[in-house]
Formats: C-alpha cells, sequence, structure tokens
C-alpha cells in the first residue's frame, strides 16, 4: 500500500502568485477594457545579450554535426569551462574559489528548495521573515517543520526584517541549524553589509550552523561597499553554501542556468571535512544529469567581458525602472524601501491597510498589479511589492497611472 507523504499537507494555502492570478482574473472578466499594468512577479522582460544569443547559436549548431555533437556531461555538475569561469568570477572579487567547489545547476529555485537535503530532519531551521517561499516549503516538505497555521510552522525560527532592523535581522536569540539568508533580498530590496554578514558568520562559526546563502542579485548591487558574496566574510568558506543564478543576472529566468557553492571545508556537527562537498556531487548526480548543454555556454558568454559590459546595461535599465517606480512612490509621500542596489521596491502600504487590502486598492484604482508582502511571510503583512522588471514604457504607464488614480 502506497502511501503520500503527508508533509505536503502542512502546506499552508496556495502559493502567492495563484492567488494574485486569479484576483486579476476576476477584475478582468468585470473590467473587460482595462489595461492592466503588471509590477507583480519578478520575472526579466528585455532580450538577452547579442553576445549571449551567439554563444546559445553556437551550442545549438555544435549539436548538428557529429564531429562537435556532445550528450550527457561527464558529471552533472557543468562543464569544466563553465566552472572555472565562475571560480574566476570569485577571484575577481578577491574571494578563492575552487573549480570543484562549484556546483552548476538549472538555477537557483532548485538548489534552494534541494539543499536542505543535506541536513537532517532535527536540524532547527532559520528564516528571515518576510522570505522568499522556496526556503520554508522545502523545509516544510522535507518533514524539517511541524504543523502551519496563520503563515507560520511549528519548529522553524523566523528572523522578523522589519523597518526597525533595515530590513536585515540579528542573529537567532538561540540555537539554529541551518540559517537561509537572502541578499540583495527579494522581497524587501535590502542588502545585508559586511558587518551585517560577519555578525552571521561568526554565529554559525561558534554554533557549527550552516548559513545557506542566496545571492540571486548580487550583480543588482552598485555600492562597491556591499559585498556581492558571503565569502568576501572572512571564515564563511567553514559556514556558509551559497547559490546564485544568471536568471537576474542575464535574463535567463527562461533559459534556466545557476550555481551553488558547497566549500571543501564547509563543517557542520558531524561532517569530516570535505564530506558535504562529496554529498553534493552525488545528490546532484543522483537526482540530475546537469545543466543543459545548449545553455551553459551561454553562461560562459555572460561571464566574459563582453557579455558582462552587455549585461550590464540591462540591469541599468532595470534599475532605472527602479528608481521611476520608487520617486513616483515617494512624490506621493509613501514610504519606501530597497530599488536601489536591488530590483524591488518595498512600501508600506499608506494609511496602515493590509498587503491584501493593497493589492486590491491599487488594482481597482489604478489597475496595476503588485504583490502583497503578506504571501512572503506574516512580517510582510503591511507592505507591498513592486519590481522594477518590465519594459520602461509600460513601467512609465504604471507610475503615472497610480500617481493619477490612486486615492491616498
Ligand atoms: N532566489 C530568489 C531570492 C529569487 O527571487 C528567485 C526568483 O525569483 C530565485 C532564487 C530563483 O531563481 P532561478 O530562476 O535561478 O531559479
Amino acid at each position: 500500500m502506497a502511501t503520500l507523504n503527508g508533509n505536503y499537507r502542512k502546506l499552508q494555502a496556495g502559493y502567492l502568485f495563484p492567488e494574485i492570478g486569479k484576483r486579476t482574473k476576476e477584475f478582468v472578466t468585470k473590467n473587460p477594457d482595462a489595461l492592466i499594468m503588471r509590477l507583480g512577479i519578478g520575472d526579466t522582460s528585455e532580450p538577452l545579450a547579442p553576445s549571449v544569443i551567439a554563444g546559445l547559436h553556437d551550442s545549438v549548431d555544435r549539436l548538428s554535426k557529429a564531429e562537435t555533437y556532445s550528450g550527457y556531461c561527464d558529471d552533472g555538475v557543468g562543464t569544466p569551462e563553465l566552472r572555472e569561469a565562475l571560480a574566476a568570477r570569485y577571484a575577481s572579487y578577491g574571494v578563492n574559489i575552487k573549480v570543484d567547489e562549484v556546483f552548476v545547476g538549472d538555477g537557483a529555485k532548485g538548489d534552494s528548495a534541494n539543499i536542505q537535503s543535506l541536513f537532517g530532519e532535527s536540524n532547527v531551521v532559520a528564516v528571515q521573515d518576510p522570505a522568499y517561499p522556496v526556503y520554508v516549503d522545502s523545509n516544510v516538505i522535507a518533514g524539517k517543520t511541524g504543523e502551519g497555521s496563520d503563515g507560520q510552522y511549528d519548529g522553524l525560527f523566523y528572523m522578523l526584517c522589519v523597518e526597525e532592523n533595515d530590513f536585515f535581522p540579528k542573529t537567532p536569540s538561540e540555537k539554529v541549524d541551518l540559517i537561509y539568508l537572502c541578499s540583495p533580498n527579494n522581497p524587501t530590496g535590502a542588502v545585508a553589509t559586511l558587518h551585517q554578514l560577519k555578525a552571521f558568520v561568526d554565529y554559525a562559526r561558534e554554533n557549527k550552523a550552516v548559513i545557506i546563502f542566496d545571492s540571486a542579485y548580487a550583480s543588482y548591487i552598485s555600492d562597491p561597499r556591499l559585498p556581492r558574496t558571503i565569502y568576501e566574510v572572512e571564515g564563511a568558506k567553514e559556514c556558509a553554501i551559497e547559490i546564485n543564478s544568471f536568471s537576474k543576472e542575464a535574463g535567463f529566468t527562461g533559459v534556466r542556468l545557476g550555481w551553488t557553492i558547497v566549500p571543501k571545508n564547509l563543517r557542520c556537527e558531524d561532517a569530516e571535512p570535505g564530506e558535504l562537498n562529496n554529498m553534493w556531487s552525488r545528490r546532484q548526480n543522483t537526482f540530475f544529469n546537469g545543466a543543459s548543454n545548449v545553455v551553459q555556454p551561454g553562461g560562459l558568454a555572460v561571464l566574459s567581458e563582453q557579455g558582462q559590459a552587455e549585461c550590464k546595461k540591462t540591469i541599468d535599465y532595470y534599475m532605472a525602472n527602479a528608481r521611476r517606480i520608487k520617486n513616483g512612490l515617494e512624490g506621493l509621500g509613501i514610504t519606501c524601501f530597497g530599488g536601489v542596489n536591488a530590483p524591488y521596491i518595498w512600501m508600506r502600504t499608506p494609511g496602515g491597510i493590509s498587503s491584501w487590502e493593497f493589492f486590491d486598492k491599487l488594482l481597482n484604482e489604478t489597475h496595476v498589479v503588485g504583490t502583497p508582502g503578506s504571501g512572503f511571510g506574516p512580517g510582510g503583512e503591511g507592505y507591498f511589492r513592486l519590481s522594477a522588471f518590465g519594459h520602461e514604457k509600460d513601467i512609465a504607464r504604471a507610475v503615472e497611472s497610480i500617481q493619477d488614480n490612486l486615492k491616498l
């Protein structure tokens, strides 16, 4: 008799974006002539850089001839060229990452969901609140939490991110084992300083905890004082795994390519040196046959000098959108955070209304769709996320509609 994994039943409410889709659809049905402007989902909108397209074309062409054809990758963790190029990127940050510490995968979502499998069920997991929902849901499914109610789960340690702490938490007041940190942060747009990350690295080393650091938006950091990788903190290679992606840096949200760093000397209570690195290699080779051989040369092209210059132009384009949104809202007296070194604007709902009330108000009055902060955890209640991804003219139209129609 087969039985199901009952942990799935613990998952609360549907995923955030289906609910947004449902409410938007209902509005469109009632108002068929309304032009909907979407500043909700954080999906890229601009074409890939020319040099990246060339890299992708080249890899497709190689598959057309027997002499250059390739099938399965030798192992499921990426081509040597791409792993070397990624290690070189870390070297450019002054950080020494070895090629066999780099694991290429098909994006940060899968890796951030799967990485918890390296750690036992009894580990106490700490997450930022609000947070990108995958960290919580993957640990619920894996049985590392108790039951859920009111948007929270028993057994998880929530690190509240609020205005008073600039949306970056203090280290946990009790002993936890796995700590998820995301910087630049989705959804708050906050970026951790070196000092803030050092506090977590110190905590993790003291408590033999492991930090899972999601830096999927690192390429949006323009302030040179802010760390682009947690390994800029001394000692982080002993206690941190880093997950990153080409999705937001190069528009690969549909192409799919990312990487995870599992340092050789990462340790936890009972790991031998190198064991966690070996385990991740084993896991990837068992469950995954590697990122697409069409796509990996595209990643190499992103990391080339020309690719970097071209991708930066697109990032600058999105960040000009972010400034436009932020200035427009602040001009109306709305309090905003983020949007400077991250493509998300985290706004306080006007008049203290709930996140979902503001969602309905914004949609009804301005026809703009955003993302309710409470969808990222109870700590997001009273906030709202607007995304800078989108065509400039659509963003401009949305901001204008908010300025003209939002009743404050
Ligand atoms: N991590 C964060 C914080 C994200 O916001 C996202 C996507 O929005 C991801 C990871 C997923 O990235 P990928 O497209 O590489 O799976």
